[in-house]
């Protein structure tokens, strides 16, 4: 069981009043907020040892750098790849995708065809469609259901020994549906087609098994898991990063350089041109640990908890319809109540201290699937209340009645 007062009084923002009230956090599906061993790992790296990694033989650098590949070791382990140098770091989920769109547009031919699905963030949508632009291939999309599930027959059918890469979310943002990636990557290899799992929304919720999955690729963002923003990571199979044409060239990056030819350096580093976010690596570490002390197995059972209490109070109110209610699904609740735009709503309830995302969350073709404009989405962290739900259900209600 969880003691989550005393998890709340590690987040230092959560303890803040917003407009004259306690702040209600909900937009955790946009970014977590942060515990203050997260905030504090931070300002030590900049007060205690902040230099440049991978290059000084003087002793800051070598204690930045250490404490570089130790994350990168302790995001190993987390993930279960097999090697370090399989995790790379990025700036985030979006660059992560762009790294592997851009770096495998040498092996795609005009004719090729890439899979994403009906489910995607604009992420893993568009760094796509710039592929098959360049190269001539096509972009196939697996449909969904009314529910918010991936129709797997349909995915079945657009499998094709032209398929080279299909790229589908492990969780939705929007809808909060799990999909079953088991599967989808079974399936994509006896095609012989790659996978990548954008994981951004799932790696808040669990510890994925890259090995177990057998994934080719697996991406996340640092801001999401309770650690800094401008930092993510890539993993990937080592054949694969191998095989992968390098998004940038630059420092760091390169075995040796010179005006006739220059030779790319092993990974990790093939993919890590230029001076990294390293304190963002740093800590990334910092906050996969503090999520590993509350254990992912307490945090899927009580934000199931949170899920169900607030579902059942939500589908009380009158005119209130939710978007996405696969049988698999996370904390997140996506809905709108009768034919009032989710912005007033969104605008109302921040006035009371409530933070909720509005609109159409990076996944419009969701919103034109439902023919809907947008949603109003809660999504709840561990660190969220059952009573904050009942503050966020009465704010609701009230907004409601003011807007009809
Ligand atoms: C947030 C998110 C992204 C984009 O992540 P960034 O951190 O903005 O790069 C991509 N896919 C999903 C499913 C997300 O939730």
């Amino acid at each position: 069981m969880l003691d989550i007062q005393k998890i709340r009084a590690d987040f230092p923002i959560l303890s803040q009043k917003v407009n004259g009230r306690p702040l209600v956090y909900f937009d955790n599906g946009a970014t977590s907020q942060k515990p203050k061993v997260v905030i504090d790992a931070i300002s030590k790296y900049y007060e205690e040892y902040n230099a440049n990694i991978h290059r000084g033989v003087h002793t800051l650098s070598q204690l930045a750098t250490d404490a570089y590949e130790v994350s990168r070791k302790k995001i190993q382990d987390h993930i279960n790849a097999k090697f370090s140098h399989e995790v790379i770091f990025t700036s985030g989920t979006t660059h992560a995708i762009n790294m592997v769109a851009s770096g495998i547009s040498t092996m795609i031919k005009a004719g090729d065809e890439v899979l994403v699905s009906a489910l995607e963030h604009h992420s893993n949508i568009v760094p796509w469609q710039m592929l098959c632009e360049r190269t001539g291939a096509f972009l196939k999309v697996i449909p969904m259901n009314e529910k918010g599930e991936l129709v797997l027959s349909e995915y079945d059918k657009l499998l094709s020994d032209k398929t080279k890469i299909v790229a589908v979310n492990h969780i939705s943002n929007a809808l909060g549906t799990i999909n079953p990636i088991q599967y989808l990557i079974e399936k994509a290899h006896q095609y012989g087609a790659a996978i990548l799992i954008d994981g951004a929304q799932a790696t808040p919720h669990l510890k994925p098994d890259v090995q177990a999955l057998d994934c080719d690729f697996y991406v996340f963002s640092g801001h999401k898991i309770c650690g800094p923003t401008g930092v993510g990571i890539l993993y990937g199979k080592e054949e694969w990063l191998n095989k992968l044409q390098p998004f940038q060239g630059g420092g760091e990056m390169i075995a040796t350089v010179s005006f006739e030819k220059t030779t790319y350096a092993e990974l990790p580093h093939k993919l890590e041109a230029g001076t990294p976010n390293i304190e963002g690596g740093i800590v990334l570490g910092t906050a996969i640990d503090y999520l590993n002390e509350i254990g992912f197995e307490n945090i899927a059972t009580y934000e199931q908890e949170l899920l169900d209490y607030a579902t059942s109070k939500l589908i009380q109110i009158e005119g209130l319809k939710i978007y996405g209610t696969a049988t698999n699904k996370t904390s997140v609740i996506s809905f709108n109540v009768a034919k009032i735009h989710p912005y007033d709503i969104g605008t109302i309830i921040d006035k009371l201290g409530i933070a909720v995302r509005t609109g159409h969350h990076c996944a419009q073709p969701i919103m034109d699937y439902y023919s809907i404009p947008g949603t109003i989405r809660a999504s709840f962290a561990f660190y969220n209340t059952k009573e904050e739900i009942d503050i966020f259900v009465d704010a609701l209600i009230k907004a409601v009645s003011m807007l009809s």
